[in-house]
């Protein structure tokens, strides 16, 4: 095992103030069990869980609640025994709305649903997968991946190298930082069982220089490990914890346009969700609770909290001593990539890295004017578009023409944003874009499927 400089690095992105001492030295505590948990059947990418109870039935921990619906699916498991109030519809962090159930939880009840330990080295690839479909393990870092999923790769496809994702780019998260630090072992089975599923390959732990502590615990965890095993250390630069840039800048390896990382014979794993796997695997454990990062200076105590997913945005709050000040901004997620609530009832899921209240001193109040040309967004873009342009198109309702700069690519950092000086809302044009794009094949999908049925 070795530590090693990042010695690629991708084009573009961007320097934004980090705010991470904020919380990065408060340890990980654990949230007293909330009297009511909304568990969400969308907490993944893909087809939300369909769901298995009704109000009335008696839940235990780890019970599973709903059932995989569908190839890029989860199944979603009950955090804590109790009794099913409701199943109702309820807002997400995204804005979306979603099926959950609504928990009344029984502090007094002890143990839980767990699977058998499987021994993982003498476990095969297929054991490894099914294990992970079975407790609901998803990519904690943000999008929300099946796992199982994305460690059974195509017939004819190899892994040549499985990176753990342990960069943490955005401003203010710390969640991974605390996990890595705190956890390193776990990471490091974690890694160990990835890499047996897929069959053996390189190993890269990838970690941003600005975290010292968190990089001397994995080197310590990961001593006498055997294989080509590597702690690459990357620069501080957003948005070094994306999938295809940091291929990019650990391997050297380009992810062509549209194609998965797996054609570049690489797997990206979140640091998180390796964890959580090590757990599923070694203790049986679904995932059903995740650390958040509940910062900014929005709150009186910026902490990094273990909690049951289905808790609400105001218990995690609360938790982190409550609001000071006037809060302008809640954001799910970081500043960069996150997502505005409108309000505290949303509940957590298994990609919420992190809770951000910002008060009026954080927040750049601007009002945006016409482009002047000054081409920042381009030298920003880590995807090589043209955000001006496809600004321009999505501001003149011109979608076909935004398609055609390739605003799919956009994987939506904000970066363009960040390093515009006419403040314009580019990353909010090409998400827009990119919902009329999708809305607009779904209906040509299904006219297709029509027809061919006719
Ligand atoms: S166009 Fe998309 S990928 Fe490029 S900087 Fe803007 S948000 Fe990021
Ligand atoms: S950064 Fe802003 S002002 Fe400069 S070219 Fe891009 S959109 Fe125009």
């Amino acid at each position: 095992m070795k530590t090693a400089k990042a010695r690629f690095r991708f084009k573009g992105g961007v320097h934004p103030a980090y705010h991470k001492e904020l919380s990065c030295a408060a340890p990980v505590r654990d949230l007293p069990l909330p009297g009511l948990l909304a568990v969400s059947m969308s907490q993944h990418l893909g087809a939300p869980a369909k769901c298995l109870v009704k109000p009335g039935d008696r839940v235990e921990r780890g019970m599973k609640i709903g059932e995989k619906n569908g190839f890029i699916s989860c199944a979603v498991h009950s955090p804590a025994a109790g009794v099913v109030k409701s199943v109702e519809t309820v807002p997400t962090a995204t804005g979306a709305m979603a099926p959950a159930v609504f928990i009344e939880t029984d502090p007094s009840a002890k143990g839980g649903v767990r699977l058998p330990r499987i021994d993982w080295r003498k476990a095969s690839p297929a054991d490894i997968v099914q294990r992970a479909e079975e407790c609901g393990i998803c990519g904690m870092g943000g999008a929300g991946f099946p796992t199982a999923v994305k460690i059974s790769p195509p017939k004819g496809s190899k892994c040549d190298f499985l990176i753990l994702n342990g960069a943490e780019c955005e401003p203010y998260l710390t969640a991974d930082h605390r996990l890595m630090l705190e956890c390193p072992e776990r990471v490091r089975v974690g890694a160990e069982i990835l890499r047996r599923a897929l069959g053996g390959p390189a190993v890269r732990i990838a970690v941003e220089e600005n975290k010292p502590d968190a990089i001397a615990a994995l080197e310590k965890a990961f001593a006498g490990i055997d294989g080509d095993v590597e702690i690459t250390v990357l620069p501080c630069l957003y948005p070094q914890g994306s999938e295809k840039h940091q291929i990019r800048a650990v391997t050297g390896r380009i992810v062509p346009e549209g194609a998965l990382p797996i054609s570049t014979g690489c797997v990206v794993e979140n640091v998180s969700t390796a964890a959580a796997l090590a757990d599923a695997v070694e203790a049986g454990e679904p995932l059903v609770s995740r650390i958040t990062a509940v910062t900014g200076d929005g709150v009186s105590s910026p902490c990094n909290v273990r909690a049951p997913v289905g808790t609400r945005y105001s218990e995690l709050c609360a938790f982190a001593g409550g609001e000071t000040g006037k809060v302008a901004k809640v954001i799910s997620g970081g500043p960069m990539m996150g997502f505005n609530v409108p309000n505290l009832d949303i509940p957590t899921t298994k990609t919420t890295s992190g809770l951000l209240f910002l008060t009026e001193a954080s927040v750049f109040e601007y009002s945006s004017s016409p482009c002047i040309g000054c081409g920042r967004c381009m030298r920003a873009c880590p995807m090589n578009l043209s955000p001006a342009e496809i600004s321009r198109c999505v501001e003149s309702g011109d979608i076909g023409g935004a398609e055609a700069l390739w605003v799919m690519d956009c994987i939506e950092c904000g970066s363009c944003s960040f390093s515009c000086p006419a403040r314009r809302d580019i990353t909010q044009h090409c998400r827009r874009a990119k919902a009329s794009i999708r809305a607009a094949r779904a209906i040509e999908a299904a006219k297709a499927k029509a027809a061919a049925k006719a």
